[in-house]
């Protein structure tokens, strides 16, 4: 892996890079002047030209979380930190005193970590652990993007989150311009939320350190897994499940490569028992899902369904006809084409459950 302590080779400038192939919505976007971060080590001289001139800034990982405006001024740093490796096997115990008592990973057995460079690309990473023989994260596998961006929003799938099998992160603090080491509990993990997502362009993520413990638990709980292993008497391998997930995924999501669009447009929102329950009177049908105490998660997709949008398009924006939770590019569609028709989901989706819907993309 390229940690190297030694002189860093300065990141490689592209000036007017066209970065519709690095953003799955497939937006026309360029970037005035791009970066190529190929070294955490490359980060310090860089960040401190672009305080001292000034420049506008910002971070791209894979772009599959991603609004891009057609013009990106200023820098655009794209994160290609590669390599993975295995830095512990066998660690003993919870290891890490700051972990929170409740995850999957702090069970207290025996771990493995492993340390793996932010550009990686992260279904490739849990079709490697599983190679390697470290279960954990196959019920992520298919999600696109990069192993830098997963923590960001905590990427959740299935009844897994990524925050579970984080150990500690390795950041640049480009407020005080030091690199850090932020443990899992500082990562302050929540439902496709961190510090990082609280803090937008203060940590510059350059290496997961992900805690596979040895004990492993197959997690076939949600309604679309456990009906592909109905058997109680033959019992999943990762494998298997690594592999319903990505056939269930690939019916139920499009391809980014054949339509544009960055999964889930919307978060599903949190309301509390009494709003669920005065709901409920009005809309029987109303599909939520238990969550922390005293609250409930409703289906996003359920709404804007109910509110008719499933498979309408205005102009090149559309939702998309297997799943409403997700808007697609059919084609020649701007950032803002697609901001406009998410308000109008917005806006009657308030006006008939009085429910918010927040954005999940980021919009650059
Ligand atoms: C078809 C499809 C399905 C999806 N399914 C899911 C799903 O099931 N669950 C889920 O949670 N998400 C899902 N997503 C969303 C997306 O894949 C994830 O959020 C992913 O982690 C984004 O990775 P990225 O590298 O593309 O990030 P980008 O889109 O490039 O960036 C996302 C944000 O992270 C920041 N960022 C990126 N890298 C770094 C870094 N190294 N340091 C600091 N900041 C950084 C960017 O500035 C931006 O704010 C899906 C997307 C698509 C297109």
């Amino acid at each position: 892996m390229n940690f190297a302590k030694s002189a860093p080779i300065p990141a490689k400038l592209t000036s007017d890079m066209e970065l519709k192939h690095r953003n799955t919505f497939g937006l026309d976007a360029i970037a005035e002047f791009a970066y190529d971060i190929t070294s955490a080590e490359q980060l310090p001289a860089l960040l401190k030209t672009l305080t001292e001139k000034k420049m506008a800034w910002r971070v791209l990982g894979g772009g599959s979380n991603a609004l891009l405006p057609a013009q990106l001024p200023g820098a655009t740093l794209l994160m290609n930190i590669l390599g993975q490796e295995i830095v512990v096997v066998d660690g003993d115990g919870d290891g890490d005193s700051d972990s929170d008592s409740d995850s999957d990973s702090s069970n207290n057995g025996k771990h493995t970590l492993l340390a793996v460079g932010a550009g990686v690309n992260w279904h490739a990473l849990v079709a490697w652990t599983l190679k390697h023989n470290l279960p954990g994260l196959e019920n992520l596998a298919l999600i696109p993007g990069t192993v830098g961006a997963a923590p960001i929003q905590n990427i959740g799938a299935y009844g897994v989150e990524v925050g579970q099998y984080i150990d500690s992160i390795d950041a640049f603090d480009t407020i005080d311009h030091v690199f850090v080491t932020l443990s899992q509990t500082a990562c302050q993990f929540g439902y496709r939320d961190s510090l990082f997502k609280q803090h937008p362009d203060r940590f510059i993520l350059t290496r997961v350190i992900f805690k596979i413990p040895e004990h492993w638990q197959a997690r076939t709980h949600y309604a679309e897994l456990a009906q592909q292993f109905s058997d109680p008497n033959s019992l999943p391998t990762a494998q298997q499940i690594f592999d319903a997930v990505c056939r269930i995924r690939c019916k139920k999501l499009p391809d980014p490569k054949v339509i544009g669009n960055a999964g889930s447009f919307f978060q599903n929102p949190l309301v509390t028992e009494d709003q669920h329950a005065s709901l409920i009177s009005q809309y029987p049908n109303l599909v939520s899902y238990p969550d922390k105490a005293g609250m409930r998660k409703l289906a996003a997709g359920w709404l804007i369904d109910q509110c008719g949008f499933k498979g309408q398009r205005v102009g090149a924006v559309g939702v998309y006809e297997n799943q409403a939770l997700v808007l697609v590019n059919h084609g020649g569609a701007s950032a803002e084409d697609i901001l406009n028709f998410a308000k109008s989901i917005q806006l009657k989706v308030h006006q008939q459950y009085g429910v918010q819907l927040a954005i999940e993309p980021n919009i650059f």
